[in-house]
């Protein structure tokens, strides 16, 4: 793609990375085939290919995008399934994190859409203030039909309960065990050490996820350290364009996990929630133009992986099923394109001796994606539809996915027809390697 920014707009850094993200677009439209809002809505600026136009159009002219053109970026689930299709490889996502920006910088949103942005941007990642932002919506959740239509949707999406608090919410480190693979090697050194991001919305929705990953990786031999407990990765507002609230938690992460890492040395940091995995991966390009965390911030995504990957470099040869289960993975899109993995948790899942089946349309977003479906409801509430069909199709015993943001939005499945669980793929793992049967199985 032809573009025409100046010298001079060429010497900001930020737009020099535009300009060549922009040029590598041959505007062949194969993306648009499985982008999930051009699949529902059919309308060219709500395709990659129309908000890459769009993006040009109003960054390349510095000026403030027009109101249908926030429309077509913020309808973006950031679901990154283009990239995955794109043949040059156009690196759609720094770019939409780029436009979002701008707009965040440069437009000015109707009233209630910037208070429901502030109030998500900053309860969300502070787990504290987060858990009584849920206490105080089941409250008001009963008469939630009497209250305007954006909070009645947030209301909608609450859980039926709020869990307590879980054990893995503590600055704390968890040694490894080996107690459930083998009573011998208990006293055996540890065979890995790793930071593990507990995660704000996560340690708050859903502490099992945490507690079956330490769980499981100490009897695997690994040690586990938990060094910032209430820190948010960034990924929340970074998503929604706040570049420096995002940098800043980001900051907190990356100083903690180095401190760590110089100290007693970390072999990885593990994420439990793909959606956050897919940004500390990428705090490298984050931080690139930063001197004092460029070489930091790349050397924390050098450390980060998906607890899955992790898994797969361990000996699971012990790990077995305790029971005969059909398992229908759905791949959460921060898993599937943003981090590109797709074989480890069905691999995981198969070789513990799960029966494992994949649903038809997989590439397709839940709709889910972060924040959407508070600030896009309609749309994602359509591809929610659309997923549970396709889930419902497999006939499975359990949903199993590797993302907190999927896990809640799927939880839906309880309430139409038969209870389908929908777990995380470790609490699986964890359970067959002797752990506890996952808390939504034994809730049904
Ligand atoms: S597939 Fe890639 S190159 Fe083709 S239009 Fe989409 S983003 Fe551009
Ligand atoms: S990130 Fe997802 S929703 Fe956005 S343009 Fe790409 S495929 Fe479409």
């Amino acid at each position: 793609m032809q573009t025409s920014f100046t010298p001079a707009q060429l010497t900001d850094p930020d737009i020099e990375s535009v300009n060549g993200i922009l040029r590598s677009c041959v505007h062949c439209g194969f993306c648009t085939a499985t982008c999930p809002t051009y699949v529902l809505l059919g309308d060219e600026l709500d395709s990659p290919r129309g908000r890459i136009y769009q993006m040009k159009s109003f960054i390349e002219e510095d000026r403030v995008p027009t109101d249908e053109e926030v429309k077509h970026i913020d309808r973006c689930l950031s679901c990154l399934s283009c990239m995955t299709t794109c043949p040059p490889s156009v690196h759609y996502m720094h770019l939409v994190d780029h436009g979002r920006a701008h707009i965040a910088r440069t437009y000015h949103r109707p009233l209630l859409d910037r208070l429901t942005r502030t109030f998500i941007g900053f309860v969300l990642p502070r787990p504290g203030l987060f858990r009584w932002a849920l206490i105080g919506g089941s409250l008001v959740r009963p008469i939630r039909n009497l209250m305007p239509n954006r909070l009645k949707t947030m209301l909608n999406l609450l859980p039926a309960s709020v869990p307590s608090p879980g054990w893995v919410d503590r600055k704390e480190t968890y040694p490894a065990s080996n107690a459930a693979i083998s009573e011998q090697s208990s006293c055996e050194p540890a065979k890995a050490r790793v930071a593990l991001l507990s995660g704000c919305a996560q340690q708050v929705l859903g502490p099992h996820v945490n507690e079956a990953t330490v769980r499981l990786l100490n009897r695997l031999g690994v040690e586990v350290v938990v060094t910032n407990p209430k820190g948010c990765c960034g990924a929340l507002v970074h998503h929604m364009g706040q570049t420096e609230a995002s940098h800043n938690q980001a900051k907190a992460m990356i100083d903690a996990w180095i401190v760590e890492a110089d100290d007693k040395g970390l072999d990885a940091v593990i994420i439990n929630a793909s959606g956050c995995g897919t940004t500390v991966k990428d705090y490298g390009y984050m931080f690139r133009n930063d001197p004092d965390y460029s070489e930091k911030a790349a050397r924390v995504a050098a450390l980060t992986q998906d607890i899955t990957e992790f898994l797969t470099t361990l000996d699971m040869s012990e790990v077995s099923a305790p029971e005969d289960l059909s398992v229908t993975y759905h791949s959460a899109c921060s898993m599937q394109h943003g981090q590109q993995i797709k074989a480890a948790p069905l691999d995981l899942l198969l070789m513990a001796g799960f029966a494992v089946k994949e649903p038809a349309e997989s590439h397709l977003c839940c709709g889910s994606a972060g924040t959407y479906n508070m600030l896009q409801p309609e749309i994602a509430s359509q591809l929610k539809k659309r997923k549970i069909a396709n889930l419902r199709m497999t006939q499975p015993d359990i949903i199993a996915t590797g993302n907190i943001g999927c896990m809640m939005q799927l939880s839906s499945l309880k309430g139409e027809g038969a209870v389908v669980p929908v777990v995380h793929t470790v609490e699986l793992l964890d359970w067959a390697a002797g752990g506890p049967r996952p808390l939504g199985m034994s809730t049904g």
